[in-house]
């Protein structure tokens, strides 16, 4: 147990969990891009750089899908150059992975210099039909080549599974079905996969269920990422219950920014702040500064003209 300092917990470390966690920072893609109101490029920006110097080494920048599918970030093109050279507050190197659908997203995310891309896949038909206008292995077959030429050209590749637990119109999703999108991407060459609760309805005993299963199907802890969204307030308890697996890398979108369109309540991501301040408690290290990151949140919120939904940035902004 060691001394708090002011505006952190205490570190009392746990049993069975891992030493360091490598938060997948999601605010400036999946935070914003359900945002009403064009955020300017040059504050999108300065998210990114701010979030940088708290720490956070892996920024998902923006998404290279057709601009008419997501407005907001139609200045994928213009902002990728802006961050693409940022270093960390030590001058490390940063990773900036950006989405990209198909071959021309491809093409336009390359040509700008990106390392590290990302396709989204769904574990149901009916999320698969809405938000890919395809079936689940439609989506597939048009993912295929991307993730081929991706990783020819040296890109390191992530593939999103979304509603790999329930799904606003088919309700709870079998876990033989997760597990068969989640090979499939592994078998095309995924090098990491996200799992992502879109709805936020997992609890902790499904995410066992779930991890366990995949790992009797073969797929390796080490490339598994989990991005659970706080719907119910449910977030960190998945997290912790994926942590004991063995999971080490989270998604978590600073302020808790951003949700998914298709849940009815507003509570989205797992804010980023909510989920450092828990490891922090248990002693686990981040490389995040949270007075940083708090402040960063703060400043977005101002920007878009709302409070941040995370209590941890709710109750750090009220401490003085
Ligand atoms: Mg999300």
């Amino acid at each position: 147990m060691t001394t708090p300092e002011l505006g952190l917990p205490m570190a009392v470390p746990a049993e069975g969990l891992p030493a360091r966690v490598r938060i997948h920072e999601v605010g400036a893609r999946d935070g914003l891009q359900n945002e009403k109101t064009a955020v300017p490029t040059q504050v999108k920006a300065e998210f990114i750089r701010r979030l940088a110097a708290a720490g956070l080494t892996t920024l998902e920048a923006t998404s290279f899908v057709h601009p008419e599918w997501v407005p907001q970030l139609a200045d994928a093109e213009q902002l990728f150059p802006l961050v693409r050279d940022l270093t960390g507050p030590a001058g490390e190197a940063l990773h900036l992975p950006v989405l990209v659908p198909n071959e021309r997203g491809l093409d336009r995310a390359l040509t700008l210099g990106a390392t590290r891309i990302a396709v989204f896949a769904s574990a149901t038909e009916s999320f698969a039909k809405a938000n890919l206008n395809r079936t689940v292995d439609e989506a597939l077959s048009m993912f295929e080549p991307v993730v081929a030429r991706g990783r020819a050209e040296g890109a390191h590749v992530r593939g999103y599974l979304s509603m790999c637990f329930g799904d606003p119109w088919e309700g709870p999703v079998p876990i033989p079905q997760v597990v068969r999108v989640c090979r499939a991407l592994l078998d095309m060459g995924c090098d990491e996969l996200s799992l992502g609760d879109t709805i936020g309805v997992a609890t902790p005993g499904h995410v066992d269920r779930l991890l366990d299963a995949l790992v009797e199907a073969g797929v390796p802890t080490a490339s598994l990422g989990v991005h659970f969204h706080d719907t119910y307030g449910q977030a960190l308890a998945n997290t912790l219950a994926a942590l004991r697996h063995g999971v080490t890398t989270v998604d978590a979108s600073a302020g808790g920014l951003g949700g998914c369109p298709y849940a009815k309540s507003a509570t989205g991501n797992l804010a980023t702040e909510d989920l450092v301040w828990m490891l922090t408690g248990l002693g686990i290290d981040t490389g995040v500064d949270l007075g940083l990151l708090t402040a960063t949140s703060g400043w977005m919120a101002g920007q878009l003209g709302r409070p941040s939904p995370s209590r941890t940035v709710r109750a750090l902004s009220h401490k003085e």
